[in-house]
């Protein structure tokens, strides 16, 4: 709606009428007084002020107008039997726009002055109310995603407690059966405890997860050895896989500091990984290689392999691609983790990889850290 403001009836009479000609909606007020209540109380889209007035003349109103933060973005048309000071209109107006018209003035520049201003109020009106539902729907957002860290955080806590009391029964009846003769049940035991081990991996990595959300991942920072620790984990998950060939190759009796058991879960890791995603090929290699201040361990598969274009996602929260998702089962969180490990060893994961020829996964330190507990 226009606010047309003018002391004279006469000249308010027949700019209504041509602008209402024009289907604008309009609205009076016969002084500067009238006018300010007026537009405390409704939103204009452009206000066209006499300058000459009795009373408070236009430039009063319009200095008045700007310390309404209801009107602010209003644009304001000045009609004037004189020439406007162009100072004055350019001075201190912030959002909408301003100008002014000579009386008499000609009716086809009025309305296309009055056109002009109506769209500019109604589009920066549209992106005011886009951007307040953008800003509401991000808080909502946030808040939800809080919601769900919290959950995470709860459930995976909530999980562990009668899994671990599995785990134990599982791990007793196993001990109880060792002289058993019936293979079946000893068989079934073995399997249920090699599921429950895979739950434990699972609720370790949620709680992980939340862990790294609140920023409350803690490390313990010491001296060890990075090849004994690859051995170890190397010999371990063969045990497992026993139809893989995992081979250690390059420069032993590396010397590290770090966290040793997350380091070694990043391994474990990318072993699991490289054992999971290539089912027809058995052959792995992990590779470790020293330079003067930093430490490489790359673990390499021959397996399904990773278009180019999604190896940059793979260390985000709950990636996985897609089109595997039905035939490897897991969470997407894995590397996520891995990422943020190496991260706080201020160090770098990578990965190279090509489709249907496999993998390498590795990860870059330096030697050298510098909490050391
Ligand atoms: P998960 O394996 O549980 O889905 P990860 O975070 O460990 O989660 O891995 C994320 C995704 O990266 C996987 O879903 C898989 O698509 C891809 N990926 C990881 N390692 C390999 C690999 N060695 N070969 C092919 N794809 C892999």
């Amino acid at each position: 709606m226009i606010l047309i403001v003018d002391d004279k009836p006469e000249n308010r009479i027949s700019l209504r009428k041509f602008l209402e000609k024009s289907n604008f909606e309009v609205d009076e007020a016969g002084s500067g007084e009238e006018a300010l209540k007026k537009i405390y109380n409704n939103l204009y889209s452009l206000i066209i002020l006499d300058v000459q007035m009795p009373g408070m003349d236009g430039f009063e109103v319009a200095e008045t107008i700007l310390g309404y933060s209801k009107a602010a973005d209003t644009p304001i048309l000045f009609l004037s039997a004189v020439n406007i000071d162009k100072e004055f209109i350019t001075r201190g107006y912030r959002a909408g726009g301003v100008d002014y018209i000579t009386k008499p003035f000609d009716p086809d520049i009025l309305l296309l002055k009055v056109k002009t201003f109506n769209r500019l109020f109604e589009q920066t009106h549209e992106l005011k109310e886009i951007k307040e539902k953008l800003t509401g729907e991000i808080e909502q957002r946030k808040v939800l995603e809080k919601k769900k860290d919290e959950f995470i955080s709860i459930a995976s806590h909530e999980l562990r407690t009668p899994l671990t009391s599995m785990r134990g029964y599982i791990q007793l009846l196993e001990r109880m059966l060792a002289k058993e003769k019936n293979e079946a049940i000893k068989t079934y035991i073995g399997k249920a405890g090699y599921q429950i081990n895979k739950l434990n991996e699972l609720v370790d990595d949620l709680l992980d997860i939340s862990r790294i959300d609140s920023g409350k991942l803690e490390f313990k920072w010491k001296a060890f050895s990075l090849s004994d620790m690859l051995k170890q984990t190397v010999e371990n998950i063969s045990q497992m896989h026993r139809d893989y060939n995992i081979e250690l190759k390059g420069d032993t009796d590396i010397e590290l500091i770090g966290d040793e058991l997350r380091l070694e879960q990043v391994v474990v890791n990318f072993l699991t990984n490289a054992i999971k995603y290539s089912p027809n090929n058995k052959e792995i290699f992990v590779k470790t290689t020293l330079s003067k201040d930093q430490v490489k361990v790359s673990v390499t598969d021959y397996g399904i392999g990773i278009s180019p274009e999604l190896q940059t996602k793979l260390f985000e929260k709950f990636f996985r691609v897609e089109e595997n998702a039905v035939r490897f089962q897991g969470l997407g969180i894995g590397l996520f983790i891995c990422a943020d490990i190496i991260h706080r060893h201020r160090g770098t994961c990578g990965v190279e990889s090509e489709p249907g020829k496999g993998s390498t996964f590795f990860f870059k330190i330096p030697r050298d850290q510098p909490s050391v507990s």
